[in-house]
This record gives C-alpha cells, sequence and structure tokens, in this order.
C-alpha cells in the first residue's frame, strides 16, 4: 500500500545493533516525519475504530508512541503494558522467554471492563513472545482481543505462527 511503502522509506537498518549480527529496525527517522507519524497514527485509528476496539493496549516502550496517540484519536482509553516493576496496584504479571533468559510484563488487574475489546499495538513483531504475553494478559483480565496491528514484521522469526492459537478470529495486521 502507499502508506507501507510511506513507512517503509522513513525505517532505517542498523546493523549489529543492540549486538552483533541482529538488525535493528530503528523507527526514529519515521517518528520525526510529521506527515510519515500522522499517517500511521490515523490507521492505526482508523482500524481501532473499525474492529470495535474501546481500548488500545500500547507494549513498553515504542507501543506507548504509537498506542496513545492512537488511543486519542479513536475515541478510545490507553492502557499500558509495562515491564516488570513500573506499575503500581494489584497486577496480572505474564513471563515470556527471550533469546537469552526470561522477562516478565505487568497490567493493572482493573485495566479493562469485563468483554472489552482492546487492540493491541506495538512498532515491531519479532519472534511474538512479547505480544504473546499481552494477549494472555488482556485475556486474563476478561477482556477480549480486537486485533493487534504492528507497523512491521520480522517475517522470518515465526511470530505470526506462534499468535495464531490466542487469536482466534481477531486479525494480526501490519500496516
Ligand atoms: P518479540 O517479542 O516479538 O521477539 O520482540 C518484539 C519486541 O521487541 C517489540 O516490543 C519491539 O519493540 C522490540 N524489537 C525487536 N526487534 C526490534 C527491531 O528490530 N526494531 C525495533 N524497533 N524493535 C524491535
Amino acid at each position: 500500500t502507499d502508506l507501507a511503502a510511506l513507512l517503509a522509506a522513513k525505517i532505517r537498518d542498523v546493523p549489529d545493533y543492540p549486538k552483533p549480527g541482529v538488525v535493528f529496525k530503528d523507527i526514529a527517522p519515521l517518528l520525526g516525519d510529521a506527515e510519515a507519524f500522522a499517517a500511521l497514527v490515523d490507521h492505526l485509528a482508523a482500524r481501532s475504530r473499525e474492529l470495535g476496539a474501546t481500548k488500545i493496549v500500547g507494549l513498553e516502550a515504542r507501543g506507548f508512541i504509537l498506542a496513545a496517540p492512537a488511543a486519542y484519536a479513536a475515541g478510545a482509553g490507553f492502557v499500558p503494558v509495562r515491564k516488570e516493576g513500573k506499575l503500581p496496584g494489584e497486577l496480572h504479571r505474564q513471563a515470556y522467554e527471550l533469546e537469552y533468559g526470561s522477562a516478565v510484563i505487568e497490567v493493572q488487574t482493573d485495566a479493562f471492563a469485563p468483554g472489552e475489546r482492546v487492540l493491541v499495538v506495538d512498532d515491531v513483531l519479532a519472534t511474538g513472545g512479547t505480544v504473546e504475553a499481552a494477549l494472555e494478559l488482556i485475556q486474563r483480565c476478561g477482556a477480549e482481543v480486537a486485533g493487534v496491528e504492528v507497523m512491521m514484521e520480522l517475517g522470518f522469526l515465526g511470530g505470526r505462527a506462534r499468535l495464531a492459537p490466542l487469536l482466534g478470529d481477531a486479525p494480526l495486521e501490519t500496516v
């Protein structure tokens, strides 16, 4: 699509970051481009409305940058899913595997009303571990996953297949 081409032109490949052998997709040029950033946020907001989401979840940290303005533009609420130890109060926690070791993400237990429809937004889908853990948290809160929107999918890492069982009929879309 035109939008995908506009965004792709603004994403920079950084070799050997954060470690040797990894090519990091740097979205800073896109965020700094007023036209590309607005087009991306507008698209996310439109999909949120079409999917009937009343909350948009952003995954720390780059997901926050996209999910918060999209929620505002869509007339939805914003919910942060954060790394361990950053949120106060009663939490659901979910551990997931990283390439080396594991990590934990958390959400506040009262972040959603029962049955509320939730869109998940992040910048890059790699192995799918982060989104998978977020979907489990949302479902544990009694909310319903309306869909997942990512800017970019590193297809060779198999994230889409990993998420299929948790997604059911909800779409996983790249912009
Ligand atoms: P996963 O859990 O799917 O393996 O990794 C996805 C998470 O790591 C996302 O939150 C994403 O922000 C981050 N990530 C992994 N690789 C990249 C990359 O190349 N570029 C950017 N911007 N983020 C990445």
